[in-house]
């Protein structure tokens, strides 16, 4: 066969892949183990499952999926700009935020245009910055998070956009309000700058963003958020972007008719008004952060604050320590592939699930 891989662009031949977390149903297969008895804290997921509210619009909906959705998502962007007071035009719903992340990037970037983004920042932004054949630019961490000067540093003439992830994944770290606001201030205005906000429930609430009242002094702000972490909805894919109305249109004019489905539709739009719900998620990490933390660190480990649901932990030979925790029917996340090749990320779960990861990784450093 003649090799058609050549005849792919080479920017689109050079990116590697996204590594997921391990399917649960995947490691059961190669380990012959029940999938009830594995624990996975690999991928930031909600571990109280998912709202009985968004169940109840889903179940409602079925009966509806041989109509095409609505691919103006009213019902959700009605949600949306109720509960943040934005108006509808300054919304574009995806499938996932990361679905949104890249639309940001195929509105407004072009093949040689810049976009900076910081070393172990989340691994979506270099991957949709190549993918258009732009110019990743990467900042080195400060404490293993953005370095805002750095990556104001690095603006030049071609720069079109800049990633913020905050809080970051996947080290956790945070920029307070006033020094993000003196960044938004000092990046030229004709340079987008993507925030994106996945763990903003997370935060307790006097650390809560503030920046989607600050659409209206930034025109080039674009804010995303999901559905996936904190509303449980990570298997249904919906996030969205809120900006000035005159990019989310730009923005929208890439987006496919119909990239939101009507059950993930009605599901989001259900639980985004489930505060209940978010509120019992947080207080659930809030424990699980603790009980993690205070874990490890009686193990001798040291981990990197983290302000999410998630955390990193520093252990010698993390490859090897991951494949073991795997043969205890444990998942957890290699970060390798973020420069942090001696930490691995475990996401919060369950007290019984924390403490499972927590008796694991005793035995695996005790060498049992
Ligand atoms: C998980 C995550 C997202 C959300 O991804 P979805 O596509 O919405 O599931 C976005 N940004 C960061 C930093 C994340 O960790």
């Amino acid at each position: 066969m003649k090799n058609l891989t050549q005849i792919v662009p080479s920017h689109v031949r050079g990116i590697a892949p996204y590594q997921p977390g391990k399917p649960i149903s995947e490691l059961a297969r190669e380990m012959g183990l029940e999938e009830g008895s594995i624990v996975k804290l690999a991928s930031n997921e909600n571990p109280l499952g998912v709202s009985p509210k968004a169940l109840a619009a889903m179940a409602a909906t079925l009966q509806d999926i041989a109509r095409y959705p609505d691919g103006n998502g009213f019902v959700l962007k009605d949600a949306i700009s109720r509960k943040y007071g934005i108006a509808q035009s300054q919304i574009v719903l995806g499938n996932g935020s990361n679905d949104v992340l890249e639309l940001a990037a195929r509105a407004f970037l072009s093949p040689g245009t810049e976009v900076v983004f910081s070393q172990h920042a989340f691994a979506v932004y270099p991957l949709v910055t190549q993918a258009i054949g732009a110019v990743g630019v990467m900042t080195p961490a400060k404490n293993y998070g953005h370095d805002l000067d750095a990556m104001l540093a690095a603006i030049t003439q071609n720069t079109r956009m800049i990633f913020v992830a905050n809080p970051n994944n996947p080290t956790g770290t945070w920029i307070d309000k006033q020094a993000l606001h003196a960044f938004l201030s000092k990046v030229p205005n004709d340079v987008m700058v993507v925030l994106d906000e996945a763990y903003d429930e997370y935060l307790p609430d006097d650390l809560k963003s503030e920046a989607i009242g600050w659409i209206a002094e930034f025109d080039n702000l674009i804010l995303t958020r999901t559905l996936s972490k904190a509303y449980g909805l990570a298997g249904l894919r919906v996030g969205f972007l809120v900006a000035n109305a005159a990019v989310a249109d730009m923005i929208n004019r890439v987006r496919q008719p119909f990239n939101v489905n009507n059950v993930a539709l009605a599901a989001a739009a259900a639980v985004l008004d489930d505060e209940d719900f978010v509120r019992r998620t947080r207080e659930l990490n809030d424990a699980g952060m603790k009980q993690l933390t205070e874990g490890v660190a009686r193990l001798g480990l040291e981990y990197i604050p983290s302000y999410g649901n998630f955390v990193c932990v520093r252990v010698e030979n993390a490859m090897e320590v991951y494949r073991k925790l795997l043969q205890k029917g444990v998942i957890v996340r290699p970060v390798g592939n973020y420069e942090l090749p001696d930490f691995l990320r475990v996401s919060i779960g369950l007290e019984s699930e924390n403490a499972r990861f927590l008796q694991a990784l005793e035995e695996v450093l005790q060498g049992r």
